[in-house]
């Protein structure tokens, strides 16, 4: 089981960013953590070994990366999975058949589409609410109710659930609370602060920083709810790869670098859109007219590079698309090139058009995920696209 080191848990955030989970490598001293190519371990005899005894159970580069990013969330073990998926996946094998999960209602599509599509075969049963009311989630709990999972802020709605009162109602019903947090990364938001029992993320986006990688990664205090994860891991077999592990693990450590700046240059282009358009059609947590605005001050330092926008129409949103050069269309986020998509057609391209038209995920709309590029040259970018519109 991958615990943090005690002494990771002390350095401030940056250090911990460069520095936790990792020792130098015992043989040559090398500074930085080898990639562990391999399948398996010798052994010194019968029962005999060095904690390690074959690769899907246990990797010392991915026990570096989940001592890295458990230091960083403030918790005491990680397990790093295949994706995002992969760890909500072997998440949800923590609970059997019967049991009941309270979860946002606007959540990243493919996780509502394995629990709608999949989980829910296997006797789950899943409640869908409007978490940015807590008392949606009390209503929805019932006896059975063993998880709220809350995303926050949510993709792409950038809708806001009050952590510490979503913990609350989790607890008076006995259940856990699980937080996706792959929108803030540990730099602007850590969610055991306010009670949170396991966070999650798609190391995927802000964590690896780099696009180019997938990957997930749950963080918990919890040492044996630790040992049923990592048992589950190990079971159906969703570990990383270790050079998947490595790139994210390099990716972590330039966090506290890379954050701000998406910060930076998603509070300009959000100023930016709502001059264009109107503050009624940009949707971003760090403005003012956000109506969680407080809310998202409360519980988080930042709020990042993601910006939903509402352009009215599917043809609008394809001709600012389709003239934009430096966002490059494409689903993911969270790198350090700037993208632009289309959630309707992409990313909640699987939940169904009632259900996206009910939520609020309309055909006009679009998402930008700012990079740490110029922002002279992405507002430059902007302003030809949205010259059409
Ligand atoms: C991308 C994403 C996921 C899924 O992660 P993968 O690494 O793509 O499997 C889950 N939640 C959020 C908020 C995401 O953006």
């Amino acid at each position: 089981m991958t615990r943090v080191y005690d002494d990771d848990l002390e350095a401030g955030f940056a250090t911990r960013a460069i520095h936790a989970g990792q020792r130098p490598e015992p043989l040559a001293g090398a500074i930085m953590t080898p990639v562990y190519l391999t399948s398996t371990y010798v052994q010194d005899a019968l029962g005999e070994n060095k904690g390690y005894e074959y690769a899907r159970g246990k990797n010392p580069t991915r026990e570096a990366l989940e001592r890295n990013v458990a230091a960083l969330e403030g918790g005491r073990h990680g397990f790093a999975f295949s994706s995002g998926m992969g760890c909500v996946t072997a998440i949800m094998m923590l609970f059997k058949a019967g049991d009941h999960v309270v979860c946002s209602e606007n959540m990243y599509g493919g996780v509502f589409r394995l629990f709608d599509k999949i989980l829910q075969n296997f006797g789950l049963t899943f409640s869908w609410v409007d978490t940015r009311d807590p008392q949606r989630i009390a209503d929805a709990m019932t006896p059975k109710t063993r998880l709220v999972f809350v995303e926050t802020p949510s993709n792409p709605l950038m809708r806001i659930t009050d952590l510490r009162a979503a913990a609350d109602v989790a607890h008076r019903g006995g259940a856990l609370l699980l937080v996706d947090n792959t929108f803030s990364s540990p730099y602007f938001q850590r969610p055991f602060q306010f009670g949170a029992d396991m966070i999650y993320h798609s190391t995927t986006k802000y964590l690896n920083g780099h696009s180019d990688m997938i990957g997930g990664i749950c963080v918990l205090n919890d040492d044996d709810l630790a040992a049923r994860l990592q048992f589950n891991l190990n079971s159906a077999g969703t570990n990383p790869g270790p050079f998947d592990a490595w790139l994210a693990l390099r990716g972590t450590k330039t966090l506290h670098l890379r954050m701000p700046r998406h910060d930076e240059n998603g509070r300009q282009i959000a100023a930016w859109l709502v001059e264009r358009l109107g503050e009624d059609k940009v949707i971003y947590p760090g403005l003012p007219s956000h109506p969680q605005h407080a809310l998202a001050k409360r519980q988080m330092t930042g709020f990042g590079g993601m910006i939903s926008v509402e352009l009215g129409t599917k043809e609008r949103a394809n001709a600012v698309l389709s003239r934009c050069r430096l966002f490059s269309l494409a689903e993911s986020l969270g790198g350090v090139e700037s993208l632009i998509s289309h959630p309707a057609s992409m990313t909640h391209a699987s939940v169904d058009p009632a259900r996206r038209a009910q939520l609020g995920i309309t055909e006009g709309l679009i998402r930008l995920s700012c990079g740490v590029e110029d922002v002279s040259d992405l507002l430059a970018d902007l302003e030809h696209a949205f010259h059409v519109v």
